[in-house]
């Protein structure tokens, strides 16, 4: 028997099912695609994404559901399977936004406004994942203890930094995602001796977040330390109780010898089995608009992608951004291989 309808509930390919029980789908999926509204599954923490999506309700009358978590909103959408309420995903890093495809729930995104606006650098080749924001991964260093104002990330390895640097675990998906852009610039063995390099050089085990690294240069426990650009715009402005570690510290735009700043994405990805497909379209199409552009860049203080939207005066103060021209889908590639590259050197030990 012929049968190429999935039982919902199991997932698995049914082996027989009734005229009723067709009509009974269709007229589900039918309900969920009039609704008005767009469902979204987030790793963003709420207070930065709601007033993206009080916005974008005030602007086309669509509704946002919003389910958010710490971790594994991937395996919920793939376990909801053919059911799954998830239209879009929202979540931040290179890694994750792999993770989603690799999971198998995302479809690809045909939108000419996003290719107008996200070039093809921040974008997966097959439409599977977008940026929609940038952020930067480089140097915060204490203003009494280093004079120099310009870095590169092989810098990090030289015996001068010994005992001076602080930095958060080898495996974090923020340094990961460097240490793979360090393997597509130099191959795995440079890579392997530049972390040895940077273990050696270590004030502590790598350890905390990237605000604590502001905090132990502050704390006089290491000079220098990598951390994300948007940290210390929020310890300077946001977080009174940490305006302190910002305003011991620098922040320097560190670049490859031969290239850039390593530049990261907040992302999207089109579920799927999105049941509003064009309201998600909607919503996508939205984040990279003026208004969102504008909240990315003054609330959580990340670069906008899209042209002409002013970055931030508080990031724009670090200096001119030049980002490394290496596509997030190449440094992907290399995730794998900087895990294995952490742990044979013993990075986190
Ligand atoms: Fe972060």
């Amino acid at each position: 028997m012929h049968c190429s309808v999935r039982n919902m509930s199991t997932g698995k390919t049914c082996a027989r099912l009734s005229l009723a029980g067709s009509l009974i789908l269709v007229a589900s999926a039918a309900a969920f695609a009039d609704s008005g509204e767009v469902n979204v599954y987030t790793y963003r923490e709420h207070k930065l994404i709601q007033p993206m999506f009080d916005a974008f309700t005030k602007d086309t009358g669509l509704k946002v559901n919003v389910i958010s978590a710490s971790s594994g909103l991937e395996q919920r959408i793939a376990t909801e399977g053919a059911n799954s309420p998830a239209d879009v995903l929202l979540t931040v890093d290179i890694g994750r936004l792999q993770d989603a495809v690799k999971a198998g729930i995302t479809q690809p995104i045909k939108s000419e406004t996003l290719d107008k606006i996200v070039p093809p650098q921040y974008r997966d080749p097959s439409g599977n994942w977008y940026g929609i924001s940038m952020r930067a991964r480089i140097v915060y260093a204490s203003k009494d203890r280093v004079q120099q104002n310009a870095l590169t990330y092989e810098d990090l390895a030289d015996p001068k930094w010994k005992g001076r640097i602080c930095i958060r675990s080898g495996q974090y998906i923020y340094n990961n995602a460097l240490f793979a852009a360090y393997i597509a610039h130099h191959g795995e063995d440079k890579a392997e001796e530049w972390l040895k390099g940077i273990k050696a050089n270590l004030a502590q085990k790598p350890s905390g977040g990237d605000r604590e690294v502001a905090r132990d240069i502050a704390s006089g426990k290491c000079d220098i330390g990598l951390a994300n650009t948007y940290y210390w715009a929020l310890m300077e402005n946001n977080e009174p109780d940490k305006k302190a570690w910002a305003e011991a510290t620098k922040v320097i735009l560190a670049t490859f010898k031969d290239g850039g700043t390593h530049v990261n994405l907040s992302g999207v990805v089109l579920a799927k089995h999105s049941p509003n497909k064009a309201n998600a379209m909607k919503l996508i199409e939205w984040l990279v608009g003026e208004t969102a552009q504008h909240m990315y860049a003054d609330m959580n203080y990340e670069y906008p992608m899209r042209p002409g939207v002013a970055i931030n005066p508080t990031i724009a103060a670090y200096g001119t951004l030049k980002p490394d021209t290496l596509p997030l889908s190449t440094i992907a590639e290399k995730k794998k291989a900087a895990a294995n590259a952490v742990d044979k050197v013993g990075f986190d030990n």
